[in-house]
């Protein structure tokens, strides 16, 4: 079975625009701006036979903000650019209920259907407490880039960086292949 690491896209992949209560994603393929730093870590992740899925809530197709077609067109964008295995999203409202909107796990279930995944040995590289939620929820093991976004919810491991972040798991993974060969 394999692993993976789970990745929220904004902020880790694609950079957000605007600043606190007024930070959004992209709504066009023009104002995307990938966040070419990551490629480095994700490239040491796939080495390690781990694969790489970003999930990520995307209201705005709810919302009317951009379309659901826009939305693939950048992800097919930032596919051709970053070694991601896929791309998830909710596209619904917050109140829409639907099992795909972080906290809620739906995301990462269907990843892991897909790929029949050893959810209990993958990882999440997060800032958001909507991520160690869901993580928490299918047993991931969360790794959190400390920042205000962290909330006070259940999360295993905080880190500074991504960098460290994506240290932290392949030391992780490396110990857990190691209990395997014993
Ligand atoms: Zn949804």
């Amino acid at each position: 079975m394999k692993s993976a690491v789970f990745i929220e896209r904004d902020g880790f992949l694609v950079k957000t625009i605007g600043n606190d209560e007024r930070e959004r994603p992209p709504h066009r393929v023009e104002e995307m701006q990938i966040q070419m730093e990551i490629l480095p870590f994700l490239e040491a992740v796939h080495d390690a036979g781990l694969l790489v899925i970003a999930t990520t809530n995307q209201p705005g197709v709810a919302n009317g903000d951009f379309s659901r077609r826009e939305l693939e067109l950048m992800h097919t964008l930032l596919r051709r650019r970053l070694p991601i295995d896929q791309i998830l999203f909710c596209p619904h409202a917050e109140d829409d209920d639907c099992p795909c909107h972080k906290p809620r796990p739906g995301q990462f279930r269907e990843a892991t259907f897909e790929h029949r995944l050893d959810i209990n040995h993958s990882y999440l590289l997060s800032e958001n407490w909507q991520d160690a939620a869901a993580a928490q929820a299918v047993g991931i093991t969360s790794i959190m880039v400390e920042s205000q976004k962290n909330g006070n919810g259940h999360r295993d491991f905080v880190v500074d960086t991504i960098g460290t972040g994506v240290s932290k798991i392949l030391h992780l993974h490396a110990h857990q292949s190691e209990l395997f060969v014993h």
